[in-house]
């Protein structure tokens, strides 16, 4: 096992294109660490840097305290589980699974014993003998972990290895990487573009874009306090939704105001974040999850805002009922469970066009400039 520092990276491709700008992440050994954000924002060239198939333009990688700029991947002594895969169709999945540790000169005896223990502990022992195109896609994905597994390596990078995989499935196996990681307790570094992943599976979650970390945290921390816009619309599904307000003082208070609405916030809302104050006579970004948006009557917050809109549209998904309403001038989603419970055209909660008051749980609003 081993922690792992990126060091002000940097990444210049040789077209100039930078793809990575002095990125700096200390990964604890033993943790789980995802790097997410949208195509393009240099997770995967991160990653690659740390597996060793990609040259670094500036700073150190250093592995186990280890400075690896020089070190070629296979003496890094870390597996990497691609998004492809990438098993050997003529051989079995044993002998994949037993491929890399022979080739490093464990004998016959020590691959088949390291084998038998990943098989069992991923479910593939009824599969030893199957070659790749046999299985399925979950199936292969299990034995690319294997092969991953069997060699022990001090560090694990992953590079969307669900992204083949149907929604059921994916579920499933994120379940079972994040169980696998936790018996184990192997440094994981894991490169996603699908926020709920990342949610569900990093100790520490970093979101990146334009080659930069925008944040770094728990994921419950990136989602309760996202430092930027980015950051607070890219995580969260319904997204967040955001309402340009002007912020005024109201006595020794302050009040958001939008559209035709005006929202006095709490004074709970003001001593937890006093630094909303420098921003009096600003115009900011309101933010609300669509979580916190509720039909009135519906909520236990004592002091939560009342915002009067007329539903535009009501989406039934089951669970949750997303309804869409127009404040300020901007499309606001509120995420529901309630009202998908309590059956369409309920007052609080609004019929299609009725006029529908919702309290907006502004503990939890971003008040961002
Ligand atoms: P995705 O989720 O789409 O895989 P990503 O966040 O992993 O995206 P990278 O693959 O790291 O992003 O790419 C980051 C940037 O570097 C992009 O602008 C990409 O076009 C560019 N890039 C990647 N590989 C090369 C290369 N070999 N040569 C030049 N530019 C590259």
């Amino acid at each position: 096992m081993a922690e792992i520092d990126v060091d002000r990276v940097t990444k210049v491709y040789a077209d100039g294109t930078q793809a990575v700008s002095e990125v700096s992440l200390e990964i604890a050994d033993g943790s789980f660490v995802v790097l997410v954000g949208p195509s393009g924002c240099g997770k995967t060239t991160l990653l690659r840097m740390i597996a060793g198939l990609e040259r670094i333009s500036d700073g150190e990688i250093r592995v186990g305290g280890e400075a690896v700029n020089d070190v070629p991947p296979s003496r890094r002594d870390i597996a990497m589980v691609f998004q492809s895969y990438a098993l050997y169709p003529h051989m079995s999945v044993a002998d994949n699974m037993a491929f890399g540790l022979r080739r490093r000169g464990a004998s016959k005896a020590e691959a088949t014993a390291a084998v038998r223990r990943a098989a069992g502990v991923l479910g593939l022992v009824e599969l030893l003998e199957k070659k790749p195109r046999a299985l399925s896609g979950g199936q292969r994905q299990r034995v690319a972990m294997g092969r991953a597994i069997v060699r022990q390596p001090r560090a694990f990078l992953m590079d969307e290895p669900l992204s083949n995989l149907d929604a059921k499935l994916r579920g499933h196996m994120r379940a079972e990487i994040a169980r696998l990681q936790r018996d184990l307790g192997v440094t994981t570094v894991y490169v996603t573009h699908d926020q709920t992943e990342a949610m569900t599976l990093g100790d520490v979650v970093a979101v990146m874009n334009h080659g930069r970390i925008q944040q770094l945290g728990p994921p419950q921390e990136l989602f309760e306090r996202p430092c930027n816009l980015f950051v607070a619309a890219f995580m969260g599904s319904p997204t967040m939704n955001l309402v340009e307000a002007s912020l005024e003082r109201a006595g020794d208070g302050l009040a958001l105001s939008f559209g035709e609405h005006r929202l006095e916030l709490p004074r709970r809302v003001l001593a937890e974040r006093p630094a909303l104050h420098a921003y009096a006579g600003r115009r900011v970004a309101l933010g609300i999850r669509p979580e916190d948006l509720v039909g009135a009557g519906e909520t236990a917050v004592a002091d939560a805002c009342e915002l009067e809109a007329t539903v535009e549209l009501r989406e039934l998904l089951g669970r949750t009922t997303h309804l869409h309403f127009v404040v300020g001038g901007r499309q606001v989603v509120t995420d529901d469970t309630r009202a998908a419970a309590d059956e369409a055209g309920e007052e609080t909660a609004g019929g299609d066009g009725a006029g529908c008051r919702m309290i907006a749980s502004v503990g939890s609003a971003t008040g961002a400039a």
